[in-house]
């Protein structure tokens, strides 16, 4: 036994479709990747792709409810493709790049607005509005070696049963395969490395008691609620 001061904390982990457990290194996130939404934030849409993360340990799983978090007055919803990174690689070129692809899953980029525009204001970071505890609820990963790579198809999310966004992943501005090459730039992407692509229009505010469900054509669905 390793003299480390207290146990180690267990592995983040998302469950895989057909059986096993996906052991979660880091999670990254793509910022502005569905021109609706980038118009609905005011941005505009020839910004290039800009990448942020949440700690892996952010990842929840299995539908559970998550608190309705500390700090903010605005917390919003995003649902997002999310990229299961299977094999290491940096500078990967735009025609390998799916061949890093171990999977994909229905995921939330849960956000506290109001802290997001501060940082935004202030020029400061963005983690205390991305980061934080719990704000990352994750489906069930499908392999691609099941469900193929999906360039397009409905990507929807409802609360209480009413549809607030809806897009289709073939608006993304930036493909998975571009995003893997352009954050491989950046960073070397290892194996149990999760990315968020984005999120297309209807953002919006949720409270104590709502019902989250999430939805990818091809992909799967996540679903949380708020307590
Ligand atoms: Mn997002």
């Amino acid at each position: 036994m390793a003299d480390f001061l207290f146990e180690p904390h267990a592995p983040v982990s998302v469950p895989i479709a057909r059986g096993g457990l996906f052991a979660v290194r880091r999670v990254y996130c793509v910022g502005r990747n569905y021109a609706e939404h980038i118009v609905e934030m005011g941005n505009d849409t020839r910004d290039p792709p800009f990448f942020f993360a949440k700690p892996a340990d952010a990842v929840v799983v299995g539908g559970a409810a998550i608190p309705y978090p500390p700090k903010t007055a605005d917390f919003h919803h995003e649902i997002e493709l999310v990229v299961a990174i299977g094999k290491d690689g940096a500078d990967i070129p735009v025609e390998q790049a799916l061949d890093h692809v171990y999977g994909y899953a229905a995921g939330l980029d849960m956000t506290r607005r109001d802290l997001q525009a501060l940082a935004k204001k202030a020029g400061r970071p963005w983690e205390m509005a991305k980061g934080f505890d719990l704000s990352a609820p994750i489906g069930t990963i499908e392999p691609a070696s099941t469900i193929g790579h999906p360039a397009k198809g409905a990507i929807s999310l409802s609360v209480n049963g009413a549809v607030r966004q809806t897009g289709d992943l073939g608006d993304q501005i930036w493909s998975v395969s571009e995003a893997i090459a352009h954050l491989s730039q950046f960073v070397t992407l290892r194996a149990g490395d999760l990315i968020m692509t984005g999120t297309p229009a209807g953002v919006g505010a949720v409270v104590k008691g709502d019902v989250l469900e999430g939805s990818i054509a091809g992909v799967g669905t996540v679903k949380t609620s708020i307590i």
